[in-house]
């Protein structure tokens, strides 16, 4: 159970780039991060247009002249004083992640930034490398990754409770785009315009995420994928508002993954299923504290989390409030943060068993997910062909 008294002596002073009013994700970053006291937000810059951006951040309450017009001078500034933040939140649309967060290393800050990391996995690389030499953290926000149930999911596969695995299927496919909502809404627009959102549409925006969500639960490592990407609205074109991912993993299991947002109907629809040969195990966002396991010929089980029969100890299937009481998105949310806030203090204090025992999604997990959009592409311009995944090949 997660406990307040784990509290650090001094917070991490933080600051935030993006995210500002009206903004999807801003504030799910801000509370997440203050949550348990771990990191004190500080300082940001917080939209594009500055003068929005500096009456957003005094509203929040910080002080006006740490509400900077633009990040690079958010950089220059907090790097003269000597309570300058010490970590940068990046939740800005993915065009900038790759150049506010290396200005960021480049400061000698922790990185929080969003998925996708980067356009290129030769920028993502350069992030890492960058990381590597300033000994600096690098987190990419898969917030989904912070549900416990995920943990339990995962820790159940590593115990070899389904079996070995076969196949995996992972889905992300809302309906909220089923129409060209884009022509009222800038939140949309950007997603869909290939300078701001990148190569991809929907395989960025949802696809990395449920392929974080299946790596993280199996391991498993793909081989070779072939994709198919349409654009249903024409105009959102040359970018997919729909996507079929076929995998082949290492070692002969199979998967599939599927993002879109003209599923009609459907609000998440972000679910991921796994199939062993004795058993699966099925998850889905929209009720997130069950986990329902399947063992062949046995009744369906539905694991709630909070419950004393889960492996709970494995700090990550942690709980905020016992079992019976609904957690969401913000808890999970929050679970990662702590989580960044423990790798950061013991990265700063060279505490390398905490650190070679602590999970959370870090650059590699990043970079997978760039690598994925890569092939996912080439494969879709080559009539939709096979394509070697070998993440190893740029590590
Ligand atoms: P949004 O369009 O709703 O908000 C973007 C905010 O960033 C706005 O306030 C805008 O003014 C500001 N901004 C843009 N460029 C800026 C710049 N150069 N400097 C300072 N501020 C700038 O976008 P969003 O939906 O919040 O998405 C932001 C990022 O978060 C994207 O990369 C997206 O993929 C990611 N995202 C992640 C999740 C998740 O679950 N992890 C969910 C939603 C969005």
């Amino acid at each position: 159970m997660f406990n307040e008294e784990q509290r650090p002596e001094q917070p991490i002073r933080l600051g935030m780039i993006g995210g500002g009013r009206g903004s999807e994700i801003g504030y799910a970053h801000r509370t997440s991060a203050e949550r348990d006291g771990f990191f004190n937000l500080v300082a940001g810059a917080f939209d594009l247009d500055p003068e929005r951006g500096q009456a957003f951040g005094t509203n929040l309450g910080l002080d006006p002249n740490r509400c900077y017009p633009n990040y690079l001078t958010l950089l220059a500034h907090e790097a003269q004083r000597p309570d300058g933040i010490q970590a940068l939140i990046v939740a800005t649309p993915n065009a900038t992640h790759y150049a506010i967060s290396k200005a960021a290393l480049e400061a000698g800050l922790h990185v929080i930034c969003e998925k996708p990391l980067t356009f290129t996995v030769a920028q993502a690389q350069e992030l890492q490398h960058l990381a590597s030499q300033k000994q600096r953290m690098f987190a990419v926000m898969y917030g989904y990754s912070g549900y416990p149930m995920l943990h339990q999911a995962r820790e159940m596969i590593q115990r070899g409770d389904l079996g070995t695995l076969r196949m995996v299927h992972a889905q992300f496919a809302h309906g909220f785009h089923s129409q060209a909502v884009e022509e009222h809404s800038a939140g949309a627009k950007w997603r869909m315009n290939p300078e701001v959102a990148g190569p991809t549409y929907v395989l960025g925006d949802l696809g990395t995420h449920s392929f974080h969500m299946l790596e993280l639960l199996t391991e498993l490592e793909v081989d070779e994928l072939c994709c198919m990407r349409q654009s249903f609205i024409p105009t959102r074109a040359p970018l997919e508002d729909n996507a079929h991912v076929w995998l082949k993993f290492k070692g002969g299991a199979i998967g599939t993954l599927w993002a879109s947002s003209v599923n009609a109907g459907s609000v998440h629809q972000q679910k991921i299923r796994v199939v062993g040969d004795k058993a699966s195990i099925e998850w889905w966002d929209e009720h997130p504290n069950q986990l329902t396991y399947a063992i062949q010929g046995q009744p369906v089980q539905i694991l709630d989390r909070g419950m004393a029969y889960l492996y709970r100890d494995n700090p990550a299937i942690c709980t905020r409030i016992g079992g019976g009481h609904a957690e969401g998105f913000l808890d999970a949310w929050a679970n990662l943060y702590h989580r960044y806030g423990v790798a950061l203090q013991a990265l700063e204090q060279h505490d390398q068993s905490t650190l070679s025992t602590l999970w959370y999604p870090d650059i590699r997990a990043g970079i997978s997910g760039v690598r994925l959009l890569e092939c996912c592409v080439e494969s879709a311009q080559h009539h939709s062909s096979w394509v070697k995944f070998n993440l190893n090949a740029y590590q």
